[in-house]
């Protein structure tokens, strides 16, 4: 393990007084809570205006109620596939406020409920039509097939539950990840094909309707934000900024940074810790986009990354040529010191995972004295990027440390460390008042978390960046 320096000289850079941090940090848990309250209350909104709108005053008997669940049912997980879709949307809201992989991880967690609901919907369907016309289930359900839009509505069905199927972690595994991502964009076909038949069938969304205004919005909205974020934006941003690389340096076996420039990068207002997704326009290699992290602060006429070669994607890169065009999307991420509760501020990476610290430790404000950077490394190869943050450290006067050598029982850091007694407390003696930026595998950084918990940090101190989705 080496201390590095701890260097207290007057840097002349401000950092920012607490004061500053609370007000910030209170105004992003209140909208964290506005985007949970809002998933809430559009299951809630939905529900009563179904009832209001004479949902309950239908039923007879066992089998209108049998279909009264039904509806039901396909109403709440149509609104879930809504919130997933406005949730991958990519909307500035919901990035600043939760990050892009809390986000996609909201996302995640609501597919299979979203799911079943709609299966439920189905089943409950088609038994409260048998029950009424006394015919068995098969023949009801070939009945059904004439109805207006079904055929569309089955093909909706039927891709929804391929996109939950491949998204399984097990089965997800087992693709790569373009293909993957490719039949899991066709969760949009899938939302379309299945939108008509809920205002052609039975007067449900009848015009004049609370019900049909709502449903009407929440699409619009939904396509609006998709559109937008998703799709025009990117665009935008690319024909606008003109990126192009303007040189690759090797920094290691595997490892390489590219540098590129653009116009008025200054207007993407991107921050040291951010990522964009990357789509370079060469032979071979335009077809696939990447997420990867700034690794020094952004400038008005340069953006730098740093990427190891992990598999076909990223090792191409170190073949890319200068004069390359270059797509983004983004910047996105909560990695930045926007996130801050508090003055103190360490950061803790290992392997490739130092990338958005780098940059982010050029960007953060802070006193000299309180901020340190931990680097951990499995051999005694400095870690990537060392001398850079090194450098950052002596400048801005944050103690930087470097722990080498296999990983320890404690699963972070060394077996020699471990021995010591050392422990996220030894490394950053006020931890529970400081922001914790991590970021390396993602076991390791689990371990890091979960020792920083047991030293008794608040949660809304813990910031992680996760390299894999
Ligand atoms: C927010 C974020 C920031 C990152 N920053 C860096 C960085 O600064 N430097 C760096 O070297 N790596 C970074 N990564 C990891 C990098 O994106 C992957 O290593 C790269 O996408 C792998 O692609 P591949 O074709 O080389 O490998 P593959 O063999 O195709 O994939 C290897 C792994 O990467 C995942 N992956 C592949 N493509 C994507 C994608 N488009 N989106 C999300 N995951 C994908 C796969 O699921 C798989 O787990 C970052 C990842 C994320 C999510």
């Amino acid at each position: 393990m080496a201390l590095l320096h701890h260097d207290a000289r007057r840097t002349g850079l401000r950092a920012r007084s607490l004061g500053e941090y609370a007000p910030r940090a209170a105004r992003r848990r209140l909208h964290e809570d506005l985007i949970q309250a809002g998933i809430v209350t559009s299951v809630a909104v939905v529900i009563a205006l179904y009832i209001a709108d004479g949902g309950l005053s239908r039923i007879t008997g066992i089998g209108d109620a049998v279909g009264a669940l039904g509806i039901a049912a396909g109403l709440v997980g149509t609104d879930l596939v809504l919130i997933m879709l406005l949730l991958a949307a990519r909307t500035p809201f919901v990035d600043r406020t939760i990050g892009h992989d809390r986000a996609m991880a909201i996302h995640g967690s609501l597919g299979k409920p979203a799911f079943l609901l709609i299966v439920a919907h189905v089943v409950l369907l088609l038994a409260s039509y048998a029950m009424a016309s006394g015919a068995d289930l098969v023949t009801e359900a070939v009945a059904m097939w004439s109805l207006p839009d079904m055929p569309l509505a089955v093909l909706g069905f039927a891709l929804m539950g391929v996109v939950v199927v491949t998204s399984l972690v097990a089965v997800r595994r087992r693709f790569r990840y373009e293909v993957w991502h490719l039949v899991h964009l066709s969760a949009y076909a899938a939302a379309l094909a299945a939108l008509p038949h809920q205002f052609s069938l039975g007067g449900m969304f009848a015009e004049g309707t609370w019900q049909r205004w709502f449903w009407m919005a929440a699409i619009a909205a939904v396509l609006a934000a998709l559109l937008v974020f998703r799709f025009a934006m990117p665009v935008v941003q690319t024909l606008r900024h003109r990126l192009e690389v303007i040189g690759i340096e090797p920094l290691a076996d595997g490892v390489v940074s590219i540098v590129m420039t653009g116009r008025r990068l200054d207007a993407l207002a991107a921050r040291g810790g951010q990522f964009f997704i990357w789509r370079f326009l060469a032979g071979g290699q335009w077809w696939q986009a990447h997420p990867y992290s700034l690794s020094e602060a952004p400038r008005p006429d340069r953006l730098r990354i740093t990427v190891r070669a992990l598999g076909d994607g990223s090792a191409s890169l170190a073949r890319i040529r200068p004069g390359t065009r270059v797509a983004i999307e983004g910047p996105y991420g909560v990695f930045t010191d926007d996130a801050r509760t508090s003055e103190r501020i360490a950061f803790i990476g290992a392997g490739i995972g130092v990338t958005p610290i780098r940059s982010m430790l050029e960007d953060a404000r802070f006193r000299p004295g309180q901020a340190t950077v931990v680097l951990r490394s499995p051999d005694d190869a400095p870690p990537y990027l060392f001398d850079e943050i090194a450098g950052l450290c002596r400048a801005k006067g944050a103690t930087c440390i470097t722990v080498p050598g296999p990983r320890g029982r404690s699963g972070w850091l060394t077996d020699a460390a471990d021995a010591a007694g050392h422990s996220l407390v030894g490394f950053v003696p006020d931890a529970r008042d400081t922001d914790l930026y991590i970021c390396g595998p993602r076991d390791w950084a689990d371990h890091v978390v979960a020792d920083a918990a047991a030293a008794g940090v608040p949660e809304e101190r813990i910031h992680r960046e996760r390299f894999d989705w």
